[in-house]
């Protein structure tokens, strides 16, 4: 445990950019060039969002709903624009090669089969190889890829797979815990239950006491 604590340095990864780090490279992955599968349209999104109010028996014209769908649209817009961010890796001068690991990143995203929120936290480790990541951009990769409609599970894919092709690690593990707005307040109401996904590879998955550590960190027995 006071081994993988070892993330000796997060004052460098906050610093996060080259100047103090040497050779830092900027990295931005095909795959995150083009975020969007288009643009959004904010007054065909307002009308829409006004025709589903009216669909559904809502007087649009009762105190405080006047500018509701202009609302809804924007808020919509801006849960379903992803940030920008290049994931600066730097060189592993020191070999470091324990895990290290993000914890408890919160993050929010949108279920794609009812467009409504699904919230919770991410674990987000690696071991290093030759390059580090900077600790918060573990957690700019979990929003990058949460701000889509999505489901929990391509959501854990697509950070791993994100942090292996970006930085080569030796292993790589997420976990990702959520409450799903969708279940929870609707049919079952299983309030409070939440949804644990993971994802392991290389060292992470197949060498048991770096898992258990992983898995231990992440606090799941998974
Ligand atoms: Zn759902």
């Amino acid at each position: 445990m006071s081994e993988i604590q070892k993330t000796a340095w997060p004052e460098q990864a906050e610093q996060g950019d080259q100047d103090s780090l040497g050779e830092a490279d900027v990295v931005t992955p095909p795959h995150l060039r083009v975020v969007s599968t288009g643009t959004i349209d904010l007054d065909r999104a307002t009308q829409a969002a006004a025709d589903l109010l009216d669909a559904l028996g809502v007087d649009r014209d009762a105190d405080g709903l006047t500018e509701t769908p202009a609302r809804v649209a924007r808020a919509y817009a801006e849960l379903l624009t992803p940030e920008p961010f290049e994931a600066t890796t730097f060189a592993n001068d020191e070999g470091y090669d324990e895990l290290v690991v993000a914890r408890a990143i919160p993050f929010s995203s949108l279920c794609e089969h009812h467009v409504l929120p699904f919230t919770g936290v991410a674990y987000v480790g690696y071991i290093p190889d030759e390059r580090l990541l900077g600790l918060s951009k573990l957690a700019r990769v979990v929003d990058h890829f949460a701000r889509r409609l999505q489901v929990q599970e391509r959501l854990t894919a697509q950070v791993a797979n994100f942090i292996e092709e970006t930085l080569r690690p030796k292993g790589v593990g997420v976990v990702l815990e959520a409450e799903h707005l969708c279940m929870s307040l609707r049919g079952v109401r299983s309030n409070g239950s939440r949804t644990v996904t993971s994802a392991l590879k290389g060292l992470v998955r197949d060498d048991p006491r770096t898992r258990s550590e992983f898995l231990a960190l992440a606090g799941t027995r998974a």
